[in-house]
């Protein structure tokens, strides 16, 4: 079955944060001190996670991401993949992470059922690299990599949140970093998730300036979203290979956006800029029938009316100004990047 919200929107793809924990401090995504971390026992079971991921796929939900926080900080994170590549109906199942953990992690992932991996990576440069996380270490993450390609893992994504100042003159080194280890890089206009990240329009590197970027050293051809629903535009480069810029904040894609997100204690959220969500794990905790979970879920998604990224670029190309404190939002780290 398709599940359709109020604009006709499907619901196809569902991201898991399975923990709000970090090992990283990235400036542009964790909140600060005034962060209460969730306790252990908030935080969905394995089992919970898994009978709720199946009800959404038993609505038609085909793909399934796992995120985070930093989703290979949760404890045997490969036992949750093994019991959700079971769910009859999934088609992909993926995971985003920050490449810390992977080294020792990726052989466990790729034999538990994990089909494909994403890997954040904003610099190739070590002393930047701690500085854009705080307490990282590149090489551990190149080695994440290296893991990822030995267990198998085709084709590997790096993630790329490109900040005035701070990276943008790293464009075409990253570009070529992942051309020579046959990686597909993604660039991502820094968006302001959460609400402590100090954001500014001015800090954007826009798509425009990321492919200008690009095209000064490489043609590309320009080849759409991936199943007409994905968040990044798709390039080949003339002489073999990908790459994809995803431009959230200047070429919002809300019209196309099928994604629900399950926050790390349960709750059902459908934008990425939400400012709350529906409380599935009470639900769960209380003893309800997968019925009564199905037409909850039914009821959240039919009701949706959410275009955050079209109504921030449209009150800014107006000249209304736009100004993220005004807005309470969950931060990406409980409800999942
Ligand atoms: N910890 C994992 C990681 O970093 O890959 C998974 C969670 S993280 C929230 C998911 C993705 O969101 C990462 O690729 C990260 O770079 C991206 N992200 C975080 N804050 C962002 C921001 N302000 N703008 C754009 N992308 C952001
Ligand atoms: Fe952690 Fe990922 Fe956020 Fe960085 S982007 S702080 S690694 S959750
Ligand atoms: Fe989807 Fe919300 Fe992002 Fe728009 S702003 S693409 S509705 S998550």
């Amino acid at each position: 079955m398709t599940l359709f919200d109020h604009f006709r929107r499907p619901l196809k793809d569902l991201r898991i944060s399975v923990t709000d924990h970090c090992n990283y401090r990235c400036l542009y995504c964790m909140p600060l001190d005034d962060y209460v971390w969730f306790e252990k026992e908030e935080l969905l079971t394995f089992e919970e996670l898994t009978r709720v991921a199946n009800v959404f796929v038993r609505l038609g939900v085909e793909s399934i991401r796992l995120t985070g926080g930093e989703p290979l900080v949760r404890k045997d994170l490969h036992k949750l993949v093994q019991q959700l590549s079971t769910l009859q109906g999934l088609k992909d199942l993926s995971l985003t992470t920050n490449g810390a953990l992977l080294a020792e992690k990726a052989g466990a992932l790729k034999a538990a059922g994990l089909r494909r991996i994403s890997i954040s990576l904003d610099t190739l440069k070590p002393e930047r690299f701690r500085e854009i996380t705080k307490k990282g270490n590149l090489e551990e993450v190149l080695a994440g990599i290296a893991a990822a390609q030995h267990a198998g893992f085709r084709p590997i994504k790096i993630n790329t949140v490109i900040m005035r100042g701070v990276n943008d003159d790293e464009i075409l080194d990253l570009a070529d970093f992942a051309r020579a280890q046959g990686l597909i890089i993604r660039f991502i206009e820094y968006m302001d998730v959460g609400n402590v990240t100090a954001w500014s329009l001015e800090k954007t590197v826009t798509k425009k300036e990321i492919l200008q970027a690009i095209q000064s050293r490489y043609p590309v051809i320009e080849t759409g979203r991936n199943a007409n629903r994905a968040p990044a535009i798709e390039y080949h480069f003339e002489d073999g290979g990908k790459m994809g810029v995803i431009g959230s904040v200047t070429e919002p894609f809300c019209s196309t956006c099928s994604r629900a997100r399950l926050t790390a204690d349960g709750k059902m959220v459908t934008c990425l800029f939400a400012t709350n969500g529906f409380d599935l794990k009470s639900m769960v905790r209380s003893g309800c029938s997968d019925e009564e979970l199905t037409q909850t879920i039914i009821a959240v998604w039919s009701a949706r009316v959410d275009r955050y990224s079209e109504q921030r670029w449209a009150a800014i190309a107006s000249g209304a100004g736009y100004s993220p404190q005004n807005q309470k939002k969950i931060e990406m780290i409980t409800l999942g990047g």
